[in-house]
């Protein structure tokens, strides 16, 4: 690992990019990478040689919606077991948080996997609804679950999104010009170098799958300069010491087994076309939207959703502002106290400044 933390190559890497005399803004739609971009200070080094490198919506909890959270609520209170990982608990929602439904005496629960959620509902005569959050890291996971586990008491509220879409629709909303994306390692590791494809082809955007150490970040960046310097647009893989060009094959198998996309909200952007996923028609009956549609549906389809006044984690998603420039960041929003998700999550990009950049 530490070969990838190599000082004197970074500095040979930037002085290289220096010398280039380039002016790109790129984005990276992964909370990994925006780790190692603050935690490593490669940000303002990249700033130095032209180069900016925004984060876009890569923090799965951080793109859930307000309504999503509502839903877990609600089945709360009519009486369900909700399971979901420590960052969504915290997430606020359209009245409160699920930590809030807790501390009210709700049952929700803080699980680290979905087997520790199908541990529960072996457990109870309950009903448990796995709140399941996540990109295509995650969905072969739950996918895998739902194909090998058949328990009465048990269903998911799906959150889990594509990757891909989302990057297609930063473009097609066009609010900034974006000259190139470093793609993300952990996702890629799933579904491999073509489902990227088509932007390069449709939009002539670079793209490079970047890993997670610094030279690994800094070499995908240097990647992409290269192909922007020789005018070309296509998928290069920096991380093929992990991601194969075909991905997981098996993963995606069994993640298109059991769900399938659809048109989906992410928290800051529009619905973004075949962007969600839910359980296919075979599986709907650990739906939980499907299971308990009648209690949802006081939930009604012209929900609208205000954020937190003064929270700009909408923005911060579509990569248009820093953290620092939300006039709450630090004063009355940290992660103690956090006001919007981009500050809950140790994947959002609030959170990540505030644990290693400007207070
Ligand atoms: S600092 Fe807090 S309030 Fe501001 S955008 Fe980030 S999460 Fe929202």
């Amino acid at each position: 690992m530490f070969r990838y933390r190599d000082e004197g190559l970074a500095n040979r890497i930037i002085e290289k990019l220096k010398a280039l005399n380039l002016n790109l803004r790129l984005m990276h739609v992964c909370g990994t990478h925006q780790d190692t971009l603050v935690r490593f200070g490669l940000n303002s080094m990249l700033k130095e040689a032209g180069i900016e490198v925004r984060p876009g919506p890569g923090c799965p909890v951080c793109v859930t919606t307000p309504k999503e959270i509502e839903e877990a609520i609600i089945l709360a209170r009519k009486g369900k077991v909700i399971a979901t990982f420590g960052d969504m608990f915290r997430v606020p929602g359209e009245r409160q948080s699920l930590a809030d439904a807790k501390a009210e005496g709700l049952d929700v629960r803080v699980v680290y996997s979905i087997t520790d959620c199908i541990s529960l509902a072996e457990k109870t005569n309950k009903d448990v609804v796995f709140f399941s959050i996540g990109f295509e890291t995650t969905t072969p996971a739950t996918a895998s679950v739902i194909l090998n586990h058949h328990l009465n008491n048990f269903s998911i509220l799906s959150a889990h999104r594509l990757i891909p879409p989302a990057m297609e629709a930063l473009i097609r909303i066009g609010e900034m010009k974006i000259d190139g994306f470093i793609n993300p390692g952990h996702v890629s590791t799933i579904i491999g170098e073509r489902p990227y494809e088509f932007i390069s082809k449709r939009y002539k955007i670079p793209q490079v799958i970047a890993g997670f150490e610094p030279l690994d970040v800094l070499i995908g960046v240097y990647m992409l300069a290269m192909q922007i310097l020789n005018g070309e647009a296509k998928v290069e893989n920096e991380y093929k010491r992990v991601v194969r060009p075909e991905g997981n094959e098996k993963a995606q198998q069994t993640m298109n087994e059991v769900f399938e996309p659809f048109d989906m909200s992410w928290r800051g952007f529009p619905v973004i076309p075949g962007s969600g996923l839910r359980l296919k028609k075979k599986f709907e009956e650990y739906d939980a939207r499907k299971r308990y549609e009648d209690e949802l549906s006081e939930l009604c389809s012209g929900y609208e959703y205000k954020e937190p006044e003064g929270c700009r984690c909408g923005e911060i998603l579509r990569g248009l502002v820093y953290p620092d420039e939300c006039p709450l960041f630090g004063k009355i929003c940290t992660p103690r106290r956090p006001v919007g998700p981009c500050m809950v999550s140790r994947e959002g990009s609030c959170n990540i400044m505030f644990r290693y950049g400007k207070r």
